[in-house]
């Protein structure tokens, strides 16, 4: 089996969450109308932790770690190594070789090495990179992966995928993937010959990494709030103006969060000093419509924003202002 083929299962977990999407409220009884926010608290606590997983990084924080990659290193001869000892191989072979530069594909982060070698890292649900000037310090904790130059280290921990892949590897995981918002050569055309002639809804459909590359929850649940479209509407509904739109908006909310480093969606007319409401306090930070507020109203119609699952992950809606 190859290296990519042995990897090809944990690389887009939510495409697997995604397909055969089968839609259920939070209690599992089939109705996702019936997912509205206070109500379920008897039931565990809301919001944070229950049925959520922390987010899975959303493609702006890829990009970001690929600029900031390229920015400390790029051109550099690096120093490699696995002091956890489960990358020992591919640390060995990077070893001695120039990073020549680095760029993001939806959530996965690709380093170019000279001699054709390229490091592929998911993130996944725990991957963490830090770094630092200087001398790295002792290794602390699961360390996959420390680069070092004579002028800066970066270390990662917990990656689900951290491995060396060749030219046509490389082509293949992005033959999988679905264009990328925040790339220059996406192409959107792609991702609408899929969503146009399938009966999935909308949300796991643009959750799937294999129809667009890089959107998480929070870029999907409020590009649709922004849309006014339900999240449960079948794809192939979707108009090709509704589309066009649609990508326009992924487009300029994803660029500005790579801007800003948090996801902030809300329009000025909406935000806290507009409509005299306080600021979110989240640590995401942002401003945002529906994501992670059910029962709160919602700050365009002041309905209760719901929530439902969708293969096992939050989703959250006005059903009002998206009521289709
Ligand atoms: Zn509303």
């Amino acid at each position: 089996m190859s290296r990519s083929s042995q990897h090809r299962g944990s690389l887009e977990p939510e495409s697997i969450n995604a397909a055969g999407t089968e839609w259920i409220d939070a209690a599992g009884t089939g109705s996702i109308e019936a997912a509205a926010g206070p109500s379920r608290s008897a039931r565990g606590p809301v919001g944070r932790g229950w049925l959520s997983l922390a987010p899975v990084p959303e493609g702006h924080t890829i990009h970001r770690l690929a600029a900031r990659h390229a920015e400390l290193f790029a051109g550099d001869k690096l120093h490699a190594a696995s002091p956890q000892g489960r990358f020992a191989e591919g640390a060995a072979r990077l070893s001695g070789t120039v990073l020549e530069g680095t760029e993001a594909y939806g959530k996965h982060l690709l380093h170019h090495y000279a001699g054709e070698l390229t490091l592929h890292v998911h993130l996944g649900l725990y991957g963490k990179f830090t770094d630092g000037p200087a001398e790295p310090p002792e290794p602390v904790g699961q360390v996959r992966l420390r680069l070092a130059s004579d002028r800066h280290w970066l270390d990662l921990r917990g990656p689900t995928a951290c491995e060396l892949l060749t030219p046509p590897e490389v082509a293949a995981l992005r033959d999988r993937l679905g264009p990328d918002p925040l790339r220059a050569d996406a192409d959107p055309e792609r991702a609408y010959a899929r969503i146009a002639r399938s009966p999935t809804p909308l949300a796991a459909l643009l959750l799937d990494q294999s129809v667009v590359a890089g959107t998480g929850l929070i870029f999907v649940t409020e590009a649709l709030f922004r849309a006014r479209l339900p999240p449960t509407m079948p794809g192939r509904q979707l108009t090709r103006t509704g589309w066009d739109a649609l990508w326009g908006d992924l487009v300029g909310l994803m660029r500005l969060a790579v801007e800003q480093g948090r996801i902030d969606t809300v329009r000025d007319t909406h935000l806290p000093e507009a409509m005299g409401r306080p600021a979110r306090v989240d640590r995401h930070g942002g401003e945002v419509y529906v994501y992670r507020r059910p029962g709160a109203p919602c700050h365009v119609c002041g309905t209760e924003v719901s929530r439902g699952e969708l293969a096992g992950r939050n989703l959250y809606w006005c059903r009002t202002c998206q009521a289709g």
